[in-house]
């Protein structure tokens, strides 16, 4: 369980850009969640409400972009959507496992609505 902290870093993030901008408080923290990043998105958004309190994200909205883990497949040179958040990732038509993941892995602040 490391999503409050990592929900605290999100929203001391968050309100450093906020404050560079001018703005007086936060409206909504967009993220982006990779399916392969290990980030229960349930767990953050439940994290989240902890950490936004006493900060200028305390009414803030937190919008979630989940991402699917795509790995690619050496033997038929094809993306595919790895179905799993483990990040086992074989190859449905080959069955063969593949070690090149090319999304899926990030966990981060894709923008901020400020007011
Ligand atoms: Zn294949």
């Amino acid at each position: 369980m490391h999503e409050f902290s990592l929900a605290v870093s999100m929203v001391e993030l968050a309100q450093a850009a906020a404050r560079r901008e001018g703005a007086e408080r936060i409206e909504a923290i967009h993220v982006e969640i990779g399916a392969l990043s290990g980030v229960v998105p349930e767990a953050l958004e439940f994290a989240f409400l902890g950490a936004r309190e006493g900060t200028m994200a305390a009414a803030a909205r937190l919008e979630i972009t989940y991402r699917q883990g795509v790995a690619f497949c050496d033997a038929c040179q094809t993306e595919f959507v790895i179905d799993n958040r483990f990040g086992i990732a074989v190859c449905p038509t080959c069955e063969v496992p593949s070690a090149e993941l090319r999304e899926g892995r990030e966990m981060h602040v894709s923008h901020l609505e400020v007011a």
